[in-house]
């Protein structure tokens, strides 16, 4: 149960997902396409191999003339890989091949030079080949109207290979979306700038920024926006029309200059909640703009940025993606030490997971304060503690979403 007063992870995602659909499909070049999910069904209009091909690099024969090996036969001339050569093979002759190259008519089956004595005029081979041997068959792989990709596939290089492959240049897919990242405060400086006391270096907008590239969108960094209410209003107004969804951190908290929190709560259906978690107690979320484009305003403390982006808008990306796996694997692993909770909150705890004796097993990276940046980017995972749960005791299994860092 969460905390009287707060709103629980579960609710707050329910409603943002609620929110979120996945993009309408548009049709992109193949590496445009690829990470993205399929919108129709590809058919291959014609066979893969296109045409009966040579396997090896060897010589195009009749099997019949090789009943008897070793045998020596003459060479007629090479036919390599390319476009198709007016050679035949006659009886009693041969055609050096080349892997890939178009079987020559009268040919059956394909002798590889490690069987030869490697000869250009003549041959001798020293093994019997059976007919069809070291061919590749037109059709054997795909058939001419076959369904070679489903609409709903996610595009990994195998498959945009595939495409390729039956011809095609482009695909419909549900493209990824366009996150427009920005980072709200006054005290923020552009990382490698100089600072003056009272001021840090801008994290949250590059962690974020990045964050959402591994979740497989395109995100465009706007970087620092000062705690103003106009120049906020602005630099929103200016990027909605390139973003399917906006993300600030910052200002949402309720200090005097929580300028997010005053500008999107006057905008589109944008609410503020207290969600029962830790980090990242207040979450902003909603719509703005013609378009209705979902907005997140992120709390600006680093740590609960980074984990309110895992819990909400993560999941929120890989929606509208249309991927079928939305959030992270979770699994059960046993802690190392005790793992301590507020009551009536969910807490995501930064921990190392790791393999030990063939059981996962988790240990603390960190401490719990929200702006331990150092300690958040020395997990591999978030170990789970429910609302309702204190304490887990060391030796004792606990839930963990594990956070591979890589572009999706
Ligand atoms: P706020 O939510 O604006 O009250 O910020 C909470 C804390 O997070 C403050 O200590 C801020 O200085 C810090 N913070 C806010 N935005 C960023 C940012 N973009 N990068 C690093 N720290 C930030
Ligand atoms: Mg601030």
């Amino acid at each position: 149960m969460p905390a009287p007063g707060l709103r629980s992870v579960d609710e707050h995602l329910a409603d943002i997902l609620s929110v979120v659909q996945p993009l309408a499909p548009l049709e992109v070049g193949l590496l445009d396409a690829h990470g993205c999910v399929l919108a129709e069904d590809v058919v291959a209009p014609q066979p893969l191999p296109g045409f009966d091909n040579s396997a090896m690099d060897g010589y195009a024969v009749r099997a019949a003339d090789l009943a008897h090996v070793p045998a020596v036969l003459p060479v007629v001339g090479d036919v390599p890989a390319g476009p198709a050569s007016p050679l035949r093979v006659q009886p009693g002759l041969c055609v050096r091949i080349m892997t890939g190259a178009l079987l020559p008519p009268g040919a059956d089956a394909v002798v590889p030079v490690e069987w030869t004595d490697g000869g250009t005029t003549q041959v001798r081979i020293d093994r019997r080949p059976e007919v069809g041997a070291h061919v590749r068959r037109a059709g054997e792989d795909v058939t001419a109207g076959e369904l070679v990709l489903r609409a709903g596939s996610h595009l990994g290089s195998a498959q945009i290979g595939l495409a390729a492959a039956v011809g095609r240049s482009r695909l419909l897919v549900r493209p990824r979306p366009r996150v427009v990242v920005l980072s709200t405060g006054t005290e923020l400086v552009e990382p490698g700038g100089v600072l003056q006391p009272g001021q840090l270096y801008d994290s949250n907008s590059l962690a974020l920024t990045t964050a959402c590239v591994e979740a497989g969108a395109i995100a465009y960094r706007v970087g620092i926006v000062p705690d103003e209410g106009k120049k906020l209003l602005d630099t929103l107004e200016d990027q909605l029309v390139r973003a399917d969804l906006l993300l600030t951190s910052g200002g949402v908290s309720v200090g005097a200059y929580d300028v997010v929190k005053e500008v999107l709560s006057r905008l589109g259906t944008v609410g503020f909640h207290r969600v029962a978690m830790q980090p990242g107690m207040p979450q902003g979320f909603g719509t703005i703009g013609p378009d209705s484009t979902p907005v997140f305003g992120l709390p600006g403390n680093p740590v609960s940025a980074l984990v309110s982006f895992e819990v909400f808008v993560r999941p929120a990306l890989r929606r509208m993606l249309g991927v079928p796996h939305i959030t992270r694997p979770v699994i059960s692993a046993i802690t190392t030490g005790d793992l301590r909770s507020p009551r009536g909150k969910r807490s995501f705890l930064r921990v190392w997971l790791e393999v030990k004796d063939g059981a996962y097993v988790v240990s603390s990276v960190s401490g719990a304060g929200s702006h331990l940046v150092a300690g958040l980017a020395r997990a591999n995972a978030l170990a789970i503690v429910p609302e309702d749960v204190e304490l887990v005791p060391a030796g004792t299994p606990v839930q963990v979403a594990m956070l591979e860092r890589r572009q999706q």
